[in-house]
């Protein structure tokens, strides 16, 4: 006598009537087969595919989504500052007497980098990768213009450039232009924007309470509701204890520090309380 169950009678996927199921959803309870079972990143749990495309199962594709070509500061950034661009150049054409021939090709130079930054603003995938070479073309075309300040062109282009491209390997401006970005990359930055933000704020108003001891009620608010938040077992996991704790311990010590430690040590130095 076998005590093998007949195939008929074992669990089958739901998608897949004909594959045999390895294991069930742990959302809806529905039997999964290899080909069908999920793993969402940041989950422990096992899903299947319809469950694992749910905004709460798969919260940074959610998140993903959210920010997919919608406009970044950075965007705004860029678009306010060609706008200033094109306005400082019209007013410096416009005052004073006549442009010299030096001053209409400087001018025709910087304007050439408008189109870039009015398409960067707009989200045109071309502006992106145009962007990081503009600072040193502006750099180079300057220098020929004057060739004896080419070093200094070079010099004072260097921050644009660096910052330039920082924004090209910004995760959130890849997003504005529907840029792939790695699931690596989209974790870290739901860390950062969604992490339980209030735990680390207490953190910062704690370290900065030290020097402003005005700020640290404030800290021990934030970690207390901070530290209410973290919640490690939920899906997504809310983490940062540390933080909240570190915030409400600065923000409970550096009054406290005041008080016995620095106002006594400023008045013996300084005279701050007056005696009589
Ligand atoms: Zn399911
Ligand atoms: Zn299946």
């Amino acid at each position: 006598m076998s005590l093998e169950v007949p195939p008929s009678a074992q669990p089958h996927c739901a998608v897949h009537p004909d594959v045999l199921a390895g294991g069930t959803c742990s959302r809806c309870g529905a039997f999964v087969c290899a080909d069908c079972v999920r793993f969402p990143l940041g989950s422990e749990r096992v899903f299947c595919v319809a469950c694992s495309k749910r905004p709460e199962v798969d919260y940074l594709e959610a998140f993903r989504l959210e920010h997919w070509g919608r406009r970044d500061s950075w965007a705004w950034t860029v678009g306010m500052l060609t706008l200033s661009l094109l306005l400082g150049v019209f007013l410096s054409l416009a005052s004073g007497g006549a442009p010299s021939r030096k001053e209409w090709l400087f001018s025709a130079l910087y304007l050439a980098s408008v189109p870039v930054g009015g398409a960067f603003f707009l989200g045109r995938p071309w502006a992106r990768p145009a962007l990081v070479v503009t600072p040193l073309v502006l750099a180079l075309g300057a220098g020929v213009l004057e060739p004896a300040q080419r070093i200094h062109h070079l010099l004072s282009a260097l921050p644009f450039m660096f910052v330039a491209v920082l924004i090209h390997r910004d995760v959130r401006n890849r997003l504005f232009f529907r840029q792939p970005v790695t699931p690596g990359a989209l974790a870290a930055m739901w860390n950062r924007l969604r992490n339980n933000p209030i735990a680390r704020q207490a953190f910062h108003f704690g370290l900065s309470g030290l020097l402003m001891p005005l700020l640290s009620p404030l800290a021990v608010v934030c970690g207390v509701v901070g530290l209410f938040r973290v919640k490690p077992q939920a899906h997504p996991p809310i983490g940062r204890r540390g933080q909240a704790l570190a915030g409400i311990v600065l923000g409970v010590l550096s009054p406290l520090l005041w008080v016995l430690v620095l106002l006594p040590y400023l008045d013996q130095h300084f005279g701050l309380v007056r005696k009589d």
